[in-house]
């Protein structure tokens, strides 16, 4: 299938041309909410800032992979792309806490010497 715009090949399974973005023809975009594969791109982020940055870059590149697969047709790879998101988010979470945990007990016994 080729993009009426652009002339850009494009999946079968799109919606819109990856390349400019025009809706294909015959094809209707999921109306808003009805299929609503959360991103997880605020977890992502913040637990890039506040917990570990390597892992919370690969969430947010998963993060951002969800709205591209939507935007693709791609259901199935953007609920994938969603949970591997969620998965990077909580073991940056456990890693965060545990990092916390460390520094409060280094902390006190700095403070006990
Ligand atoms: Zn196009």
């Amino acid at each position: 299938m080729f993009c009426s715009e652009c002339g850009a090949q494009i999946n079968d399974n799109a919606v819109v041309c990856t390349k400019c973005g025009v809706p294909v023809p015959g094809k209707k975009l999921a109306p808003a909410g009805v299929v609503a594969v959360p991103n997880h791109m605020v977890g992502a982020i913040l637990t890039t800032l506040f917990c570990c940055l390597i892992g919370g870059i690969i969430a947010i590149v998963y993060a951002s992979q969800v709205n591209t697969k939507l935007a693709l047709g791609d259901i199935e790879g953007a609920k994938s792309a969603s949970r591997t998101a969620q998965g990077w988010i909580i073991a940056n979470l456990i890693v965060g806490l545990l990092g916390g945990l460390i520094y409060v007990i280094c902390i006190g016994a700095a403070a006990a010497l």
